[in-house]
């Protein structure tokens, strides 16, 4: 299929921007939605895509989102619900408009942005939605409750859609990533250090990469890569299915 187009979230940053790069070299036109509107705007012409800025924890947002890829593009064929953040904190002091804002951008945003792209898919009769969730969709590890309960729901969201989509020719995946090289994991091996009281060096070797057979990071074009195949024809028997990049951490 040739000009499809795809909407990214996130895309102004590590796996988005990744993902974002890879279909539009194959060939797809791409929506860059995300906050940070310098680096967004700055990559999206760089692409030869069409920047939003969105603020995926607003629902009007993700209605404007949808509302004007359908404007610029006439369609969406492509969703790929990526933007996402971190907040490190026992449940005891997690604080709750962070927990609000956690759930909002990274399960209530990808529920609306599915159900207003449903229609222009449904009519196509063919739709890719691909969910970024995590390794931390599949297990649980301390400090990350909010982060953890959104990914575990990402995974849900991801099923029931995939259920309701299969007579329309929409297909719906979940990947999940163990830790991938960007600046969400950068970020947070500073805090993993002062929660846990142990060095960074420590929390790259015992926390992120112990649980794991091959003791690397993933990087994001590898991510992408599997997107980039779920939205291909040569994956049209696959939906529902949470697909592990997670370097065997979830083998044992
Ligand atoms: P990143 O910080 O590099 O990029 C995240 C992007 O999301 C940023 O550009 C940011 O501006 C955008 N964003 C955040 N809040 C937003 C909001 N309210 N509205 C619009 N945009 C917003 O992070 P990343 O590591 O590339 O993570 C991308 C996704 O992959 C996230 O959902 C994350 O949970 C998931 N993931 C990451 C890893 C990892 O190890 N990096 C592992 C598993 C899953």
């Amino acid at each position: 299929m040739s000009e499809r187009v795809a909407i990214v979230t996130g895309a102004a940053s590590g796996i988005g921007k990744a993902v974002a790069e890879t279909l539009a070299g194959g060939g797809d036109q791409v929506v860059v939605a995300d906050l940070n509107e310098v680096e967004g705007k700055e990559f999206a012409d760089r692409i030869g895509g069409h920047f939003v800025k969105v603020d995926l924890s607003q629902r009007a947002d993700c209605k404007r989102l949808v509302n004007e890829t359908l404007t610029h593009y006439g369609g969406i064929h492509i969703l790929v619900n990526n933007a996402g953040f971190q907040h490190i904190d026992p449940i005891e002091v997690f604080p709750e408009n962070t927990w609000d804002k956690m759930l909002g951008v990274m399960l209530t945003a990808p529920f609306l942005l599915t159900k207003y792209v449903w229609r222009t898919m449904k009519t196509r009769g063919w739709g890719r939605i691909v969910n970024i969730s995590s390794i931390h969709g599949r297990v649980a590890s301390p400090f990350k409750s909010a982060y953890i309960t959104a990914k575990h729901g990402l995974i849900g969201l991801t099923r029931t859609a995939a259920l309701e989509g299969g007579e329309h020719g929409i297909t719906v995946n979940a990947i999940c990533p163990a830790y991938v090289r960007t600046p969400l994991v950068e970020n947070q091996i500073a805090d993993q250090a002062r929660i846990r009281g142990i060095s960074t060096e420590d929390v790259v070797e015992q926390v992120m990469l112990e649980p794991a057979a091959i003791k690397r990071l993933i990087s994001p074009e590898e991510v992408a890569a599997l997107v980039v195949y779920l939205c291909s024809e040569a994956a049209d028997a696959i939906t529902g299915a949470d697909w592990a990049i997670d370097l065997g951490w979830t083998a044992r």
